[in-house]
């Protein structure tokens, strides 16, 4: 125990010890030991980081900074992180087996959230009522809503973190971060960079711990007023009925079942490769994989041809390497899922065209590696079509029509993300007309920005982030009213 490296949570702007005295062990998932111990963090651990953020909130330099002191504050964090990217990027390919590739890109780009959440800041802007009544000037503004519960998935850490934590911070209010016990070590090293930026101490904190002990207590907690959550279906039903009990604010992003549709007219080798990167990309580990690919039965054979012989090339091993393409699973309880998930499938009566075990490769070691797998004879009414995977686990079905493929697309609980590809302009409106989905992405795939709303329709979730308007999810609204008159009218009648 002694080698693994062991971090504290970051609460009020200190550097503190859980006080369970516990730790919970994380893992290399390219190696499957343990490398760092993450604190344990329970009911009492919640309380002092509410304690923190309503402090910092109510009193002390934060809520005394105007809007552009605090968008100077989150540039200078944009900053911080630009010049720790590299850093940040590694310690993720260690901590949660992403590629560094894909984290050297992701760690370059999230500084752009707070720059541009710190230039909205201040561009915040209530507005004057054309009043009908007779003497009266009424006026809006917007005004931060308190102490923030920010709950993060393990795939991503810090671009989840970033989705919320700029416009949190921008709104003027405070935050605690609970990351997930599987990848909590990049949240923390982040907290000393939001610490080196200068943010007054409670401002920002870090909550470490098991979802079902340190989690619930925030999310339950009388002082929290808004829980942003990102996660799984399930749990995002659990925490927004817990947090309905105390009338809490709550956003939602949560999982996918996501279609990518590839119509007769598309050009073929754009759509393979749109097709790779929706499913194998970051092992399949993204809420928007487009993890059910739809086929038109024209295009079906060729398209399959092209698909596995590029599914095929994709290198597997060490995340750290630049070379390598797709990398392990990130969590063993994951890696255990999907596998189960690809006995789900054989045994729904899918046929397993490529992959459908764990990886044996020498390359591979003794991390959690599963092969790309592609199942086809897929229905959509199948486990393995209808339920997230959350890994490189491809279930193709297909179409015949556009009605077809549009009512396939939508024949899911889910409601994230949809990919169209095809060269029809007409097509390709009518269709990302009629899809039900957040985001949907034609001739392209999993692209995202932080000025393009991003947020899910169905079960996949709640309210937006990024863009404009996400920042409203962080502010209420007061109406302010000001009688101009000289006398106070009958005091019986509504004015
Ligand atoms: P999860 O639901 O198991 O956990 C998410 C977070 O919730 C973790 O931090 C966990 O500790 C916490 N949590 C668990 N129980 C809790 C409770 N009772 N109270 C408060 N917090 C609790 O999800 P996961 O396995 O970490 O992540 C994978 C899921 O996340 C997938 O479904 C994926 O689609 C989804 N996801 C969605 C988006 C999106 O933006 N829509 C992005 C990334 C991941």
């Amino acid at each position: 125990m002694s080698e693994l490296v062991k971090h504290k949570m970051f609460i009020g702007g200190e550097w503190v010890e859980p006080s369970s005295g516990e730790y919970l062990e994380s893992f290399n998932p390219f190696t499957g030991k343990p490398w760092a111990l993450i604190p344990r963090g329970k009911a009492e651990d919640a309380k002092r980081a509410v304690a923190a953020a309503k402090q910092a909130f109510t009193s002390g330099p934060w809520p005394k900074m105007n809007a552009t002191q605090r968008g100077a504050l989150l540039r200078k964090l944009g900053d911080l992180i630009a010049a720790n990217a590299e850093r940040l990027a590694q310690l993720e390919v260690r901590d949660n087996g992403k590629l560094i590739a894909e984290m050297l890109a992701q760690l370059r780009y999230i500084p752009q959230w707070y720059y541009y959440f710190g230039g909205l800041a201040d561009k915040i802007q209530g507005s004057v009522i054309p009043s009908d009544k007779p003497d009266m000037f009424n006026y809006t503004r917007y005004e931060p809503i308190g102490p923030c519960v920010l709950i993060t998935a393990w795939n991503s850490p810090l671009l989840l973190l970033a989705y919320k934590l700029g416009p949190c911070l921008a709104a003027g209010n405070t935050a605690i971060l609970k990351p997930s016990e599987f990848t909590s070590a990049s949240s923390l090293e982040f907290a000393k960079l939001v610490h080196e930026a200068g943010f007054p101490p409670g401002v920002f904190n870090v909550a470490t711990g098991l979802g079902a002990e340190i989690g619930e207590a925030l999310v339950t907690h009388p002082d929290v007023v808004k829980v942003a959550f990102t996660g799984g279906s399930v749990t995002g039903s659990h925490v927004y009925q817990t947090a309905a009990k105390d009338l809490k604010r709550v956003t939602l992003e949560l999982g996918g079942k996501s279609p990518n549709i590839v119509f007769e007219d598309a050009v073929i080798d754009d759509a393979v490769k749109g097709a790779v990167s929706g499913i194998f990309a970051a092992t399949g580990q993204t809420c928007v994989a487009g993890s059910r690919l739809l086929l038109h039965e024209k295009i079906y054979e060729p398209f399959m041809d092209k698909l596995l012989a590029l599914a095929k090339t994709a290198r597997m091993g060490d995340p750290s390497s630049m070379e390598t393409q797709v990398g392990p699973v990130t969590t063993r309880p994951q890696y255990e899922k999907v596998l189960r998930y690809i006995d789900i499938g054989k045994d729904g009566g899918a046929t397993c065209v490529l992959g459908g075990h764990a990886a044996q490769r020498q390359e591979c070691g003794e991390g959690w590696f599963v092969e790309p797998t592609i199942f086809t004879d897929v229905k959509n009414s199948m486990r393995i079509a209808q339920e997230e995977v959350f890994g490189p686990v491809l279930s193709v079905i297909k179409f015949k029509d556009d009605e077809e493929a549009i009512e396939i697309g939508n024949d899911v609980v889910f409601g994230l993300a949809a990919g169209v590809w095809t060269q029809n302009v007409r097509r390709a409106i009518k269709v990302t007309e009629r899809l039900q989905a957040g985001t949907v992405w034609v001739n392209t795939y999993r692209a995202v920005s932080f000025m393009s709303p991003f947020g899910g329709y169905k079960r996949s979730g709640l309210g937006r982030e990024n863009g404009q308007d996400a920042i409203k999810e962080y502010l209420q609204v007061k109406s302010v009213w000001i009688s101009t008159a000289a006398d106070v009218p009958n005091p019986f009648v509504m004015r």
